[in-house]
């Protein structure tokens, strides 16, 4: 049995997508489990950016099976436009990519709920894509999974039940007879581009670890967006952290054989809410650029700041992280100066530990601790001992403080850019 979790590690945006690629080679299965089209994995794939996201990156290569596990919510018009992408690019996706029959199914009046939320409450900053909505519907047990939308009496019952229990939100906002009669009208298109998809995915995998397999679990997000463990409430409406594979694909945890976790050198956030480390200067600003950090899926410009290892350290311990791939070293080549944020400061209190409270999170002030910049070339660099000595220092002083071994780093957006710190390790 070999089953891997990558998952990110701060606000997502780690470069998992990259990282997913990297080590799908060695899988043979690849799996979604929580989170929906709000992700974005930027890939590089023969030479030019594409990003995909809901289908799992390893479905580039032609002899790996994908699965959107029952942890996912799906909106079919997104995942229709990508199965389209791909087969444009030659990528065949019929009879090795699987959707579970419990996935839930994101339909256009979640989206319009999530525009009209965003606009009304506190912003948390979402996609707009009806992600929060379609979770919201499935805690409330009214949502429709894709086994449900298969068969047209279920799915016209429930979204009448669906429509009137939504009326006093939708009303004044949009004509939802008009709605019903799209929604309707569309189905048939849908559901038959659906059905081919739609299988016991749960069963999937433990058929495939019982056979030997490979399988590779990739979340979306990250752990400080984690619904439980983030930064409550600006935080995603899933389980990006390990836990989340269990009940996001179900999978036994004795089944789960180790985790990778996906961290990046410095930070980013993207939307609203707390971020001690956030940068306002010309620093933050280099980050950006050198980074390319603006949303793949909204383009909209990240949040940028220096590494914070109380988060960090955090989400090394929720998941029980022994092993980090630092990702975009590449991208702080040119600091004179590095810091490190390494503790919280609130009403002259340090805070060594993440804190859960709002207020803490919002005002504290990182401790930072100070390193010289690197002062030499990161890019292009195939070992760890030709990195510059600074750069060297700098990674081995990230593991001390946040508790887990730095095996992996990525130093460039190309799948090859990856110095292999330690080579002992089979990720299988
Ligand atoms: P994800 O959601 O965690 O996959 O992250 P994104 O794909 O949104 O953002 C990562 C971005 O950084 C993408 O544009 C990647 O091509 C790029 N990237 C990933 N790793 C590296 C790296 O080591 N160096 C550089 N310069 N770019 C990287």
């Amino acid at each position: 049995m070999s089953t891997l979790i990558v998952l990110g590690m701060q606000w997502g945006d780690e470069g998992k997508g990259k990282v997913v690629h990297y080590l799908s080679k060695q899988a043979d299965y690849i799996v979604r489990y929580q989170g929906g089209n709000n992700a974005g994995h930027t890939l590089i794939f023969e030479d030019k950016p594409f990003v995909l996201h809901l289908i799992p990156s390893g479905i580039l290569f032609p002899e790996k099976y994908c699965l959107i596990a029952n942890g996912v919510v799906v909106d079919l018009e997104s995942l229709k436009e990508e199965v389209n992408v791909l087969a444009k690019k030659k990528i065949v996706v019929k009879d090795r990519f699987f959707i579970s029959e419990q996935a839930h199914i994101i339909l256009p009046y979640h989206k319009i709920i999530d525009g009209i939320l965003e606009d009304r409450s506190v912003k948390i900053g979402t996609t707009k894509k009806g992600i929060g909505p379609a979770y919201t519907d499935k805690v409330k047990r009214v949502g429709i999974r894709s086994i449900d939308y298969l068969e047209r009496d279920v799915f016209e019952d429930l979204l009448e039940e669906n429509l009137i229990e939504k009326a006093a939100i939708l009303e004044g906002k949009i004509d939802i007879s008009n709605l019903k009669k799209k929604m309707l009208e569309d189905y048939n298109e849908f559901s038959e581009f659906l059905r081919p998809f739609v299988a016991n995915t749960s069963l999937m995998i433990e058929e495939a670890i019982n056979g030997n397999k490979k399988i590779l679990f990739e979340s979306a997000q990250g752990t400080l967006l984690d619904l439980d463990f983030g930064t409550y409430p600006f935080v995603t409406s899933s389980n990006p952290i390990a836990g989340g594979v269990c009940s996001g694909a179900g999978v036994g945890p004795t089944k789960i054989n180790s985790v990778l976790g996906v961290v990046k050198a410095y930070t980013t956030r993207v939307g609203e809410g707390p971020f001690a480390v956030e940068l306002f200067d010309e620093v933050g600003d280099y980050l950006r650029e050198k980074g390319g950090e603006y949303g793949a899926t909204t383009g909209r410009p990240r949040r940028c700041g220096w590494f914070d290892s109380v988060g960090v350290r955090h989400s090394v311990r929720v998941n029980d992280i022994k092993h980090l791939i630092l990702t975009k070293l590449d991208c702080m080549e040119d600091l004179d100066k590095i810091k490190i944020c390494v503790a919280y400061k609130y009403k002259n209190k340090i805070y060594k530990e993440f804190p859960a409270s709002r207020t803490i999170q919002k005002y504290a002030e990182p401790v930072y601790e100070e390193m010289p910049g690197f002062n030499g070339r990161v890019k292009d660099v195939m070992n760890f001992e030709s990195l510059p000595i600074n750069a060297q220092k700098y990674i081995k002083h990230l593991e001390e403080l946040v508790g887990a071994s730095i095996d992996l780093v990525s130093i460039g957006r190309k799948r090859e850019e990856i110095i292999e710190i330690n080579k002992d390790i089979s990720w299988f």
